[in-house]
């Protein structure tokens, strides 16, 4: 049975970006930095904890990360060599400011700060078995429960006990934390979130993605391993393995929409990726037309992939308005559908009179291709394409990317031709899944005995157990979920 859904209550959706650094004098000035260069992977909240050699400094706050890191006297207050810090997706919650990450806890063993991408399957399960046994919690973060499970964890170790915490649960992570004598990062065994290795002069960092190397002019040095625990302190880095190995199922959507483009995410440029699905959009699902045009910004390496492929010019004829967050984050529906007309504008000198093919990364409830074939109509194209550069998202992620339930989900309710008239355009064609396949390098397509990727998104394929969200028996967790 399908006892709660992540996005039912204020339990938070946990995309997120997350960033360590040690051995640097200016730890927490890196960290703001590594933080602002992962904006997008959350603007609701952003932390950062340095650790000064005797005490944990700590600040976190509401909104974006240069609104609170730029200024001075926050900065000046966090003292450190050593420092992690997150910026936080967008919740319905009420309760923010105490669930803002890093969180901290003074172990009996010292003090240990920690920050956490993706999001736990069994975690309702896990923190009613630390509440029944005496647990407090503060927050509604599940990240909360691994520091519960650490707290009353038996090894001496701070790593030692976060991998007797982590062996306890399930979900897909990417942690960073700080303890006393350094930083600790780590992926789940799947690897299902990105997480990178860098080093700056003497210093190591860890980040969600390489773009938050290249804001410090660090180099890359390589993806944490899935399943893999890195640990840097004054003897230098060592690396540990503590779970069974399992297969690679790194997020696809990391590629499809979520990750910056200029980001080189296990061993693939996101933009390149996203180009050549856009070149297999065009040869599985060409149509004539005049113009390419891209649904900026995350449609516009596809939309020039597919205009390449296709021979047809590629005009921005959308202009996007910068100062306006994703819209997709937008609490409710009625802010949501105002954002989508306050974010985009047609360019009408490239539009009017012409057939138009409009190239988006995704569609998931439909009101952004509603609302812009809709202003591409408006502004004179006399046939509207719709091409979307990802296959139909037919299932919720539990797994961290905030999707919502699957009701709400267009292609979960709708065949492509009633989507096609639901958003109002000419034709609708989604990339098929083995074409997204092939553009991730992998010629013959999805291998569904080893997919080498997360896809339940677009399969229902659920790599993970859903613990919290079935009644335990994972054979029917897929029917129960499609229910
Ligand atoms: P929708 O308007 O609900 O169909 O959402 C689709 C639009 O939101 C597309 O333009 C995507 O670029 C964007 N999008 C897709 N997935 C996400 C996500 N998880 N978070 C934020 N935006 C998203």
């Amino acid at each position: 049975m399908l006892t709660t859904h992540p996005f039912d209550d204020d339990k938070l959706r946990e995309e997120c970006g997350v960033f360590a650094i040690y051995g640097t004098p200016d730890a927490a000035a890196h960290t703001a930095l590594g933080l602002h260069a992962l904006q997008h992977r959350g603007q609701e909240a952003a932390g950062i904890v340095a650790f000064d050699g005797t005490q944990f400094n700590a600040h976190r706050a509401l909104g974006h990360v240069g609104e609170t890191f730029a200024q001075p006297d926050v900065i000046g207050r966090l003292n450190g060599h050593a420092a992690i810090g997150h910026t936080r997706y967008a919740t319905t919650g009420d309760t923010l400011l105490r669930n803002v990450q890093p969180l901290f806890a003074d172990l009996a063993i010292g003090g240990f700060a920690i920050a956490h991408n993706g999001n736990l399957t069994n975690n309702q399960a896990l923190r009613r078995r630390l509440v029944e046994r005496g647990s407090l919690f503060q927050s509604t973060t599940d990240t909360e429960v691994v520091v519960h499970l650490i707290a009353t964890a038996l090894a001496t170790a701070v790593v030692d006990r976060l991998i007797d915490a982590l062996r306890q649960i399930n979900g897909a992570y990417s942690f960073v934390g700080l303890m006393d004598d350094g930083i600790v990062g780590v992926r789940d065994p799947n690897g299902v979130r990105p997480l990178v290795l860098g080093r700056l002069g003497d210093a190591y960092v860890m980040a969600s993605e390489t773009c938050a190397l290249d804001i410090l002019g660090a180099d890359f040095i390589r993806d944490v391993e899935p399943g893999e625990m890195v640990i840097v302190t004054r003897d230098g880095l060592t690396s540990r393995h503590p779970f069974p190995k399992a297969s690679r199922r790194f997020c696809i959507f990391e590629h499809i929409y979520f990750a910056r483009p200029d980001s080189i995410v296990e061993g693939t440029s996101v933009y390149d990726a996203r180009k050549r699905i856009g070149a297999e959009l065009a040869r599985e699902a060409g149509v004539d037309a005049d113009v390419i045009i891209p649904v900026p910004d995350s449609g516009v390496p596809a939309a020039l992939g597919y205009a390449n492929e296709a021979g047809i010019p590629f005009e921005l004829g959308i202009i996007r308005n910068h100062y306006v967050g994703r819209t997709f984050i937008e609490p409710t529906d009625q802010i949501r559908h105002l954002g989508v007309k306050l974010k985009h504008n047609a360019n009408r000198a490239h539009i009017e009179g012409k057939r138009v093919v409009l190239v988006d990364d995704s569609i998931v409830r439909g009101t952004t291709s509603t609302k812009i074939v809709e202003m591409v109509r408006a502004a004179g194209a006399t046939e509207v394409h719709m091409r979307i550069a990802s296959p139909p998202t037919t299932h919720s992620c539990f797994y961290g990317v905030d999707t919502p339930r699957r009701e709400k989900l267009l292609a979960s309710q709708m065949d492509i031709e009633a989507m096609t008239k639901f958003i109002g355009a000419d034709s609708l064609a989604f990339v098929t899944i083995d074409g997204m396949y092939r553009a991730m390098g992998k010629p013959e397509g999805r291998n569904s005995r080893d997919p080498g990727f997360c896809d339940a998104c677009f399969t229902g394929d659920y790599p993970i157990p859903l613990i919290d969200f079935t009644d335990g028996t994972s054979d029917d967790r897929v029917s129960v979920l499609a229910e």
